[in-house]
């Protein structure tokens, strides 16, 4: 491959795509001076499909808790029995006693992009679909036929990402969600309150309960209007978006209310949340769900993006600024920052954490969340957020055994399917 092949700038970050993954490394890498170009199918101001929840206290700690479009102090869960008369104690909620917000998305894109203008970042338009890598540069050719050279590039397309390259490890659990956006004949829930997980499921029929389990998670938007959004956890195959239509709405009915305005439908989401850790040796890296870097039990990204961009860019920038190193070497430096062994050990764990969490039963599920959301905050915040260090993360999953139920000690006991390997990957994660 020869240097003319570029018709095009050369950069030294080429960033694929153009969501909240590409804009946080783009911003990031600008910021340390880099001279980056941003490559996306669609545009990088165009609206995101999706609202991005997150802990404040995440946020709070990098100082952008003005990047919030929502705040709510009334934080519950509802993990009653579902039996088909609600007992006042399982209609009892679980105060969480933390703040929830969520983003406002047009100010999140916003600050990135301000970041990224503040420094040297070129909007290209096009649809990555070849990258040649040679020693010191890969050059990416979108379908245009238009070519980009970079010393680097990072693949930030997604999920089911164009270039970085994962090891197929089976099925992928998937959380799916249907919701609305809309204003009812009287409040679903009560007025101020953010409700993270609603396992109620008095309204269900015997053999419903006894299908994968789902839950509600709704906000109070203000002004009469509420975001309802009924979801599975995650499952391989993953529950249809129809099924969780219909339970949406016999939930809803079953409070006896109606939807009077609907604003918004939220239809057909899916979120894989057991992806494998990419290859750590190839030559273009990740960032965002294309580096696998959701959090496998919450689905999260945000709060992760914020705070591991700048240290992925310095990594980056102090390997770029070595001439001798090539694009390969750059690229494995990226990935070490990215996936670390600890964190390699705490994924495997969170994953081996989900299987469980997948098998079981309606009952032993509220169970769960029950004895999970009665561990000091700090653990749940810790293990939701992935902030604990590995021997934390190890310390609340022990507490959670001891303090849980025998019948959720007998479901996290026995070892099915895939979990030997996590645990195998636990102990023997993939680069030292
Ligand atoms: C419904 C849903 C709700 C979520 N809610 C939350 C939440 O509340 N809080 C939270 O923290 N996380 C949440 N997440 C998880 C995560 O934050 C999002 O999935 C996030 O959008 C992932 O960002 P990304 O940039 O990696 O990928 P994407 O947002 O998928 O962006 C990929 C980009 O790459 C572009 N692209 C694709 N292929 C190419 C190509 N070949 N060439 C050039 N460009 C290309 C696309 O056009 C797009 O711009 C949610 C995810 C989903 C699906």
């Amino acid at each position: 491959m020869s240097d003319k092949a570029s018709t095009a700038d050369a950069f030294d970050v080429l960033v694929l795509g153009a969501g909240p993954g590409a804009l946080a490394v783009s911003a990031a890498l600008s910021q340390e001076g880099l001279n980056v170009g941003v490559l996306s199918a669609n545009s990088h101001l165009d609206p995101w499909p999706y609202t991005y929840g997150i802990w404040t206290d995440e946020v709070e700690e990098l100082g952008l808790d003005h990047l919030l479009g929502h705040r709510w102090q009334n934080t519950v869960s509802f993990f009653g029995k579902g039996s088909s008369v609600l007992t006042s104690n399982e209609n009892k909620p679980t105060h969480h006693k933390k703040d929830y917000g969520l983003f406002d998305k047009h100010k999140l894109q916003a600050h990135w992009i301000n970041q990224c203008e503040q420094g040297e970042v070129k909007w290209n338009r096009g649809f990555a679909n070849n990258i040649e890598i040679s020693k010191f540069f890969a050059i990416v050719t979108t379908e245009d036929e238009i070519k980009y050279k970079a010393r680097l590039v990072i693949d930030a397309t997604g999920y089911d990402p164009i270039f970085v390259k994962s090891p197929d490890r089976g099925p992928i659990a998937v959380q799916t969600c249907y919701g609305v956006v809309a204003k009812f004949s009287s409040s679903p829930i009560q007025e101020g309150q953010f409700v993270l997980m609603d396992y109620r499921c008095d309204h269900l029929t015997s053999e419903e309960k006894s299908e994968p389990p789902t839950f509600l998670y709704a906000m109070d938007m203000g002004n009469g209007r509420f975001f309802l959004e009924e979801t599975s956890l995650g499952l391989a195959p993953p529950i249809s978006i129809e099924k969780l239509r219909e339970r949406l709405h016999k939930r809803i009915n079953n409070k006896g209310i109606k939807i009077q305005t609907l604003e918004h439908e939220e239809l057909g989401v899916y979120l894989p949340m057991n992806l494998s850790i990419p290859y750590l040796d190839q030559p273009v890296l990740g960032f965002g769900g294309s580096a696998a870097m959701v959090h496998p039990a919450s689905g999260y990204m945000v709060g992760g993006l914020l705070r591991r961009a700048p240290k992925l860019a310095k990594v980056i920038a102090q390997n770029i600024s070595n001439p001798k190193n090539s694009t390969t070497d750059i690229a494995k430096a990226g990935w070490q920052e990215l996936w670390p062994i600890e964190l390699q050990k705490k994924q495997a764990l969170y994953q081996f954490g989900l299987e469980k969490l997948m098998r079981f039963e309606e009952d032993q599920l509220r169970d769960f969340f029950d004895g999970f959301f009665g561990l000091p905050k700090n653990q749940w915040y810790g293990f939701l957020t992935n902030t604990l260090t590995l021997s934390e993360l190890v310390r609340a999953m022990m507490s959670m055994f001891n303090n849980a139920s025998w019948n959720v000690r007998l479901g996290l006991m026995g070892m099915q399917g895939r979990e030997l390997k996590l645990l195998w990957e636990f102990l023997k994660p993939k680069m030292k």
